[in-house]
């Protein structure tokens, strides 16, 4: 199964990223075939309980959902495969019936994100920090000809399979690579998301030098991270954690952050939404059994993270890169 997905994945991305595909190709082996993570059978046997595919699929709804209806199929069977793939993070989904009700409401953020988009029909797009997919399918749902996602978590690869099982000739493509791993300089996306990401990055500036270089110019950029209020000379970094986080870094205002896009080569430059995260859009559920938002807060004041910071609100920002 991962050695057909990375032929196909191989020839998917030669037309696009030209000779930056073959790192690509060969990073992804790597870590599918060469030496893959110890869970890798576990989630594979789960993606090949899966009833076969393909089968329909609507990319372009709230809950994306594959198969029509639970009719023929095992529930019992279906479930059990669908949770050797938990924990389910970003979501929600529905396999024949099945409804994944995942720890995010991914739905929520698309819905802030899409109305502000330059039209994604013809698209090259890139969704640096794809998670499952959910975004991605969504930009191929939304017309996009060719989404390639990147993550370096490979359960999340896992379960973009186990929707690309039944959508196999949809232009959405996973590959197993950090931003940082990706050949500078490609130029050959019209659209960069990098959404959930910048703040989890010790070097800022480097992560939108790289969005940048991966976009053609004038291409648009669309950065999602969580922000804080403040004015132009505003920036957070908290000490060791931030919501339980240890990898969080800079958590700048709209208004800084605005100043670190065009002083990276970026026009344009607008913020499109601006939104306190609830309790309700993140959440442990049961397809994800960790402790989630409602524990990351302070419980006498929902208004501060338990370590006293203010509680996580994101910004939706849209820039293009410049001409020239
Ligand atoms: N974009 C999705 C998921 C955000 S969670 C959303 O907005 O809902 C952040 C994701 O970024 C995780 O899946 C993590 O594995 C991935 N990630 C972290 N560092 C990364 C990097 N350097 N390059 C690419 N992906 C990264």
């Amino acid at each position: 199964m991962l050695q057909r997905y990375l032929r196909d994945l191989e020839q998917a991305l030669a037309p696009v990223l030209a000779e930056a595909a073959e790192p690509v190709s060969r990073l992804s082996r790597e870590r599918l075939i060469d030496k893959p993570h110890g869970d890798l059978p576990r989630w594979q046997a789960a993606v090949r309980a899966l009833p076969a595919g393909p089968a329909p699929c609507a990319l372009d709804r709230d809950t994306l959902v594959v198969g029509e209806g639970a009719g023929g199929v095992d529930q019992g069977a279906l479930r059990a495969a669908l949770e050797g793939l938990i924990p389910w993070r970003k979501g929600p989904f529905e396999f024949f019936g099945q409804h994944i009700d995942t720890e995010w409401h991914s739905d929520w953020k698309w819905r802030r994100v899409a109305p502000h988009l330059a039209d994604l029909r013809g698209r090259r797009v890139l969704d640096v920090g794809c998670g499952s997919g959910y975004h991605g399918w969504r930009m191929a749902g939304a017309g996009a000809a060719f989404v390639l996602g990147i993550d370096p978590t490979l359960l999340f690869l896992m379960q973009f399979l186990a929707v690309k099982r039944y959508t196999p000739h949809t232009p959405f493509w996973f590959a197993p690579v950090r931003m940082e791993e990706l050949p500078a300089g490609t130029a050959a996306f019209d659209t960069v998301f990098s959404m959930g990401v910048l703040y989890h990055r010790r070097s800022p500036l480097d992560h939108l030098l790289e969005l940048r270089d991966a976009l053609r110019p004038g291409g648009e950029l669309v950065l999602e991270t969580l922000v804080v209020e403040g004015d132009a000379h505003t920036v957070l970094m908290p000490g060791e954690r931030y919501a339980a986080m240890r990898n969080v870094f800079f958590l700048p205002s709209t208004a800084h952050l605005a100043i670190w896009l065009s002083r990276c080569g970026f026009d344009n430059v607008r913020c499109v939404d601006e939104s306190v995260t609830g309790t309700d859009e993140q959440r442990a559920t049961d397809w994800m059994r960790f402790q989630s938002l409602p524990d990351f807060l302070d419980p006498n004041d929902p208004t501060r993270t338990r370590e006293g910071y203010p509680a996580p609100r994101r910004a939706v920002m849209i820039a293009n890169k410049a001409e020239k």
